[in-house]
């Protein structure tokens, strides 16, 4: 099969996604005006080496008859009695060449895609603590694949924006989104995507135009230490939503009083681009600095090695390899394990 990118060919995924934020009843015009160029430079002028490849695996997928989906259990799963041993030949090759799957898990048909994450845990950790997502706009910063977008629309988000510039997960997010299309049986509209609320814009936080001013909640988990400037992803975080609107904000924190903050000499659990460490206090009295209002901290949880851990989808070094062998309450470098706190604050 060839794969061919006609000019343009991104507006397949966003046509309608650009049509929402340039209607003026919407409050999102400031993004609406500059969305096309945005897209058009990130996919047709400097577009990744590996995205032929990516969209040849995509297309791969099979259609399938009779889906049905279920977005309310732990894995994101897909069903159908009339899914053909051929079907399963051909889904499997098209995810296989989507690897590594780390943020999950899924149920596509008869294949499991057990992910580096069990991301299911953290949203069960954190949903009863959420303003009920009925009706409501999210952004989701550092979105992956998309796997926490699918669990919010299950909850009754009425709209999901996911930003993330990790390339490929744009193709895993399309992969589920097109079996979301079609358990919702709105394939043969003209715009493909169409009725299906939820995108992943290959972008990050700070290419969304400043003062938005809009969305109903903003998430942002497991991307906070990996910016230089803390304060200034808080004020962006801010920046985004509506007044009263509300942020979920989750990041790795140290165990401490207000005021201690572990910035690492280099690695972190061997990664490179880990910057600031606060404790949940002094998380929240930078917050509090900020101007965000009733600040709490929901939940504080040490990763384990079950929710983290490298499987047949991700194959390369997981947690158990970033941490000291003869003590996993500290990383290779002997720095804390680990810890994750979640805030919930209002504008
Ligand atoms: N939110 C998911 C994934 C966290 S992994 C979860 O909690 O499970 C962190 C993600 O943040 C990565 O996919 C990375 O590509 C993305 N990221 C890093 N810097 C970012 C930025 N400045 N804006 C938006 N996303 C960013």
């Amino acid at each position: 099969m060839t794969t061919h990118f006609s000019e343009n060919w991104f507006l397949e995924f966003y046509a309608d996604l650009i049509e929402f934020m340039q209607d003026n009843e919407n409050n999102f015009t400031k993004w609406g005006d500059v969305l096309h160029d945005q897209l058009h430079e990130f996919y047709v002028t400097n577009p990744h080496g590996d995205m032929v490849r990516w969209k040849a695996s995509f297309d791969q997928l099979p259609n399938v008859e009779g889906v049905e989906k279920n977005l309310n259990t732990s894995a994101i799963t897909f069903s159908s009695d009339q899914f053909s041993l051929q079907d399963n030949g051909h889904l499997n090759h098209a995810l296989k060449g989507l690897l590594p799957w780390r943020k999950g898990p899924f149920q596509f048909f008869d294949t499991k895609v057990d992910t580096e994450w069990r991301s299911d845990w953290k949203w069960d950790r954190i949903e009863n603590h959420l303003a009920p997502m009925h009706g409501r706009i999210v952004l989701d910063v550092g979105c992956g694949s998309g796997y926490h977008m699918w669990r919010m629309l299950g909850a009754g988000a009425k709209r999901v924006v996911g930003v993330d510039p990790s390339k490929l997960f744009f193709w895993q997010f399309e992969a589920t989104k097109k079996y979301v299309k079609l358990a919702s049986n709105v394939s043969d509209s003209p715009i493909k995507s169409a009725n299906i609320p939820v995108h992943l814009l290959p972008f990050k936080l700070e290419d969304v135009p400043a003062k938005l001013g809009a969305f109903d909640t903003v998430f942002s988990m497991g991307v906070l230490y990996h910016r230089r400037s803390p304060l200034d992803h808080l004020t962006e975080l801010m920046q985004v939503l509506r007044p009263g609107g509300e942020v979920v904000l989750e990041t790795l924190v140290i165990e401490g009083e207000e005021g201690q903050v572990l910035v690492p000499d280099d690695r972190y659990a061997m990664m490179r681009n880990v910057w600031f460490l606060p404790s949940a206090a002094t998380l929240c009295q930078w917050m509090r600095r900020l101007g965000f209002k009733n600040i709490r901290i929901v939940e504080q949880n040490y990763t384990s090695l079950e929710e983290q851990k490298a499987t047949q989808w991700m194959s390369y070094n997981s947690l158990k390899d970033f941490l000291d062998p003869n003590d996993i309450t500290k990383t290779a470098e002997g720095h804390p394990a680990p810890l994750r706190a979640t805030i919930i604050a209002n504008i």
